[in-house]
């Protein structure tokens, strides 16, 4: 079980752990000061004195080892707790050469603790490391992303996730036609964090899962809501769709269909309108992508290709992947007006969906040029700063009444 409790506070003079009691978590120092000892016939004798930033009872990662010496907040210490389950996710993903070293050296760890044991002798485990085992810039990003994960475990459960909408406008109507979601972080001190700054950090842990269920989850009831306000604005206008993004994590597992057709049946929104956005630089096996592809639109779902264009891009993609809209990366749309060759390559994708039947997404745009520029090339929908910025649900509501 992942650890409920991701950051704890212990007051000045309190243990925070005794030699000999089991252990499955290990912490870092957020604030405060932390001393370690261990119990000799003379007393207790102080090992180390630990302050902001530095990991400890790490061994607790390795295996449910009795903690080998005592921790104790020396001052109020504010401390993020990672556990074991943390450790092996990360763990079970590193490249397979590193993964087997770990697991050598705990192996070899493993030994020679029950070793010093058996003999009667005290380890130096809890000694202070050599000044140069780890670089700062090394201990900063370790340290710094346990701390930043167990945060977004956290504000997943505190309700600190929260949904975006950036509208997608019907070109030839001038019509709102969508909504893409887009999750923002509301962090309690450093405010909006957008998702560029965590989501790549919950891909490299099944962190992502919850959150692409719960994305998905807010994302249908509020399509529902959007779409009431909607036909009692404008009653023959087609249904609103929502493009949910989805990354090569969530496809790998297995269920995630199963748990996409459950919420969607749940929020009561009809699959048609929702479309699955994903992109081209995935890295994972692509037969599984092609088959994740057939059983969505089994399923009703409409898929689309995001940021079409950049990454691994193939044509024979296009090819295997039975899917329905294309979107045109922002960078093609940022340097057509200036390059001849970008507004050509634009020209080109916009043929070759049309053959192909695809509808098309122009991503980004920022001026009123760029609107017209797309418009005129018959792409089906423009998304971008000029036609809207993404919004919470409120602020759409405002402006379907007005009749968008
Ligand atoms: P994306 O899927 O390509 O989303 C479009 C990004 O372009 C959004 O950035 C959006 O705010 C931004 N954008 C829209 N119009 C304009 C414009 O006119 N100019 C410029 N410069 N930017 C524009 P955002 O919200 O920061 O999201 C960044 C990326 O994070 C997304 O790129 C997507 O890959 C990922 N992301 C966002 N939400 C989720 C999510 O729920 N799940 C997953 N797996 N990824 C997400
Ligand atoms: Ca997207
Ligand atoms: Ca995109």
């Amino acid at each position: 079980m992942i650890e409920k409790t991701f950051t704890q506070t212990f007051s000045a003079g309190t243990r925070i752990y005794s030699e000999g009691e089991k252990a499955d978590v290990a912490y870092v120092i957020v604030s405060g000061q932390v001393e370690i000892t261990t119990a000799q016939q003379q007393g207790s004798v102080t090992l180390n004195l630990l302050t902001q930033g530095q990991l400890f009872g790490e061994m607790a990662l390795f295996e449910n080892a009795p903690r080998s010496a005592t921790a104790t907040a020396v001052e109020d210490t504010v401390l993020t707790v990672v556990s074991q389950d943390q450790f092996k996710e990360r763990l079970n993903n590193a490249e397979p050469m590193l993964r087997m070293l770990i697991r050598v050296f705990m192996a070899r760890y493993r030994l020679s603790l029950s070793q010093t044991r058996s003999e009667g002798m005290r380890s130096q485990l809890n000694a202070p490391l050599p000044e140069n085992t780890l670089s700062e810039e090394t201990q900063l990003l370790a340290v710094g992303k346990f701390k930043q994960e167990s945060e977004l475990r956290e504000a997943l459960q505190n309700d600190q996730l929260q949904v975006h909408y950036q509208p997608l406008l019907h070109l030839q109507s001038g019509l709102w036609a969508g909504f893409e979601a887009l999750i923002r972080w509301n962090h309690p001190t450093r405010g909006s964090i957008p998702p560029l700054e965590f989501i790549t950090l919950a891909e490299e842990t099944t962190l992502i899962i919850p959150i692409g269920l719960f994305v998905l989850r807010r994302a249908c009831e509020d399509m529902v809501i959007l779409q009431q306000e909607r036909s009692k604005v404008i009653a023959d206008a087609p249904p609103l769709f929502v493009g949910v993004n989805v990354s090569s994590k969530q496809l790998a597992d297995l269920d995630f269909i199963e748990r996409i057709v459950e919420v969607v049946n749940e929020t009561g929104l009809h699959p048609s309108n929702i479309k699955l956005e994903i992109t081209e630089s995935m890295t994972i096996d692509y037969q599984l992508v092609v088959k994740w592809v057939r059983r969505c639109k089994e399923l009703g779902f409409s898929v689309a290709i995001d940021d079409f264009g950049t990454g691994y891009s193939s044509m024979e993609h296009l090819l295997e992947l039975d899917i329905d809209t294309l979107k045109i990366d922002q960078t093609f749309i940022r340097k057509m007006h200036t390059e001849d060759k970008a507004h050509k390559l634009v020209k080109g994708i916009v043929n070759l969906s049309r053959a192909f039947e695809f509808s098309i997404v122009a991503e980004g745009l920022e001026t009123e040029q760029d609107v017209d520029s797309v418009r005129d090339m018959s792409v089906d929908y423009g998304q971008g700063y000029h036609i809207g910025k993404p919004q919470v649900l409120e602020d759409l509501l405002q402006q379907i009444k007005k009749g968008v």
